[in-house]
C-alpha cells in the first residue's frame, strides 16, 4: 500500500519533477524574457547620448527610432512614447473617445485600464474562439447611444478581423483603434499593422518582441492625429514657453530609443528564431492529446513572439492548471494569459458583476490557454523536452491529478520585491 492507501503503481512513475525527479531544467524558463541585443552597438549609442548630453525631448535617437518603425510598418507616422499604456491613453484622448468603448475582455488589463483611467466605460466584448480576437458580430450587439468607439486587440500578433470591424465602425459612426502591443511586424491581407483603423498602439515593454526597456508608440496615417498626439505627449508645448493643448508627459527617452534601435538591428534574427521555434513546437506537440498548438494564417507576416497552446481538458485528461503546475515543477514558467479576463479583475469585477454572462468564449479560452516560453533563450532541444513533459503528464493523468491536488502548487508566483504593484507580466 502506498500513502494514499491505494495499490502500488504497477508501472514506473513518469520522469516528472512533480513525482520527485530532478527538474528538467536547472534554470527557470520564462515567457517574455528580453531578447539579447548587440551590447557594443548599444553602448556606442549610449556614449553618443552622453556626448550630446541630449537625454530626452525629441532627441535624435527617438526621431531615428520613429522613422525606422514607421518604415518597417509602412505607415506615415510613428509617435514614440514612454510605454504602451500611456500611448493607448493618449490615442484614446486624441480620438475623442468618451462614454462607452467596446473592447475585448481577453486582453492584458492595460487595454481596459487606459479607458477606465479616463472615466470611459470599457464594454467587454466576446472573442471568436478560433482566433481569440474580438468578434465583430458580438461587438455590433453591444452598441448603445453612448458608444463612441471600438478598440480591437491583435492578440498573439494575429491581426483582428479588420474588414468586419471597419465596416461596423463606418456604419455606426464609431472611431476604431487597435491595441497592437503584440503585433509589430505583422500583417493581414498584405497590409502591415499600423495601417488599420485610425491608429494602432505598440508596446516596447521588456517582455515584448522588440523592447526599449519601457516604451510604446502610436502609428497612424493621419497627419492631424499625429500632430495632436505629439502635443499631448509633451504637455501641449508647440514651442518653448507656448502651450496650446492639454497634455501629459508621454515622451520616450534617448536611452530607450538607443535600446530600440539596437534591437531593430537584430529583429530579423528574432523572427527567424521564433519561427523555427514555432515549427518545433508544432511538430513536437502533435502527438500530445488535448494540447493544440495555435497556428497562424498562412501568407501573412508574423513575428512569432507567442507560443500558445489550448488545452482540451477532456482529451488531455488534465486541466490547463494541472498542466501548468507540472510545467512549473520542471522550471518551465508557462503563463495563463489572459486569465481570468479583464472582467474578472478589479474594478471591473465589482462594476460589472454579470459581465461574464455575455463572455462565454472569453471564459472558456481563458481557462484553456497556456503561453509557453519562446524567444532567443529557447531552442529546439528545450521545446522537445517541454513537449515530452506534457506528453508524460497526459499519459499519467490520474497520478498527476492526485499529486497536484495534494501539493497545491502555486501557479501565480508572487511578484519580485518592490514590484508588487507592477504589471502581471513584469520582466524578470
Ligand atoms: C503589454 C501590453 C500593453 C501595455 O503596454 P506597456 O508598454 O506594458 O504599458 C497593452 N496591451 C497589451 C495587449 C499588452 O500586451
Amino acid at each position: 500500500m502506498n500513502q494514499d492507501g491505494g495499490h502500488e503503481q504497477s508501472v514506473a512513475r513518469p520522469n516528472l519533477a512533480l513525482f520527485g525527479a530532478p527538474p528538467a531544467f536547472e534554470q527557470e524558463l520564462y515567457v517574455g524574457r528580453p531578447n539579447p541585443i548587440d551590447r557594443e552597438a548599444f553602448f556606442e549609442r549610449l556614449n553618443g547620448v552622453l556626448d550630446r548630453n541630449w537625454l530626452t525631448n525629441a532627441g535624435p535617437l527617438v526621431r531615428e527610432f520613429e522613422t525606422r518603425i514607421a518604415q518597417l510598418c509602412g505607415v506615415r507616422h510613428c509617435v514614440a512614447m514612454c510605454n504602451g499604456t500611456v500611448a493607448l491613453e493618449i490615442a484614446i484622448r486624441a480620438l475623442g473617445l468618451r462614454g462607452e468603448v467596446i473592447v475585448p475582455s481577453y486582453t492584458f488589463v492595460a487595454t481596459a485600464h487606459a479607458l477606465q483611467w479616463q472615466e470611459i466605460t470599457p464594454v467587454f466584448c466576446d472573442i471568436d474562439p478560433e482566433t481569440h480576437l474580438i468578434d465583430p458580430k458580438r461587438a455590433a450587439e453591444l452598441i448603445t447611444p453612448r458608444t463612441s468607439g471600438i478598440i480591437g486587440v491583435h492578440t498573439w500578433g494575429r491581426v483582428c478581423d479588420v474588414e468586419g470591424l471597419t465596416a461596423l465602425a463606418e456604419e455606426k459612426g464609431l472611431r476604431l483603434l487597435f491595441d497592437a502591443a503584440h503585433a509589430l511586424g505583422c500583417s493581414r491581407g498584405g497590409e502591415s499593422v499600423g495601417n488599420f483603423g485610425e491608429a494602432e498602439v505598440l508596446s516596447f515593454h521588456a517582455t515584448k518582441y522588440l523592447n526599449t526597456f519601457e516604451g510604446g508608440a502610436v502609428l497612424t496615417n493621419s497627419d492631424e492625429l499625429a500632430e495632436k498626439m505629439r502635443l499631448m505627449k509633451n504637455f501641449g508645448f508647440i514651442r518653448t514657453d507656448e502651450v496650446i493643448h492639454i497634455g501629459t508627459n508621454g515622451k520616450m527617452s534617448e536611452v530607450s530609443a538607443a535600446m530600440g534601435l539596437t534591437a531593430l538591428d537584430s529583429i530579423d534574427r528574432f523572427t527567424d528564431h521564433n519561427r523555427q521555434n514555432h515549427e518545433t513546437y508544432r511538430e513536437s506537440l502533435q502527438d500530445v492529446p488535448g494540447v493544440r498548438f495555435l497556428e497562424y494564417a498562412q501568407g501573412d507576416k508574423q513575428n512569432y513572439q507567442y507560443a500558445v497552446v489550448e488545452v482540451d481538458p477532456h482529451e488531455a485528461g488534465l486541466s490547463r492548471d494541472e498542466l501548468v503546475a507540472v510545467l512549473h515543477k520542471e522550471n518551465v514558467l508557462a503563463r495563463r494569459y489572459f486569465w481570468p479576463g479583464c472582467h474578472r479583475m478589479e474594478p471591473y469585477r465589482s462594476l460589472f458583476p454579470h459581465a461574464g454572462l455575455l463572455l462565454p468564449e472569453t471564459e472558456r479560452v481563458a481557462e484553456r490557454v497556456i503561453v509557453l516560453p519562446n524567444g532567443m533563450a529557447i531552442d529546439s532541444d528545450i521545446i522537445r523536452t517541454i513537449a515530452r513533459i506534457l506528453r508524460d503528464a497526459t499519459s499519467h493523468a490520474d497520478d498527476v491529478r492526485k499529486v497536484v491536488g495534494r501539493a497545491r502548487v502555486h501557479l501565480s508566483p508572487p511578484l519580485p520585491r518592490g514590484m508588487e504593484d507592477a504589471p502581471d507580466d513584469a520582466a524578470r
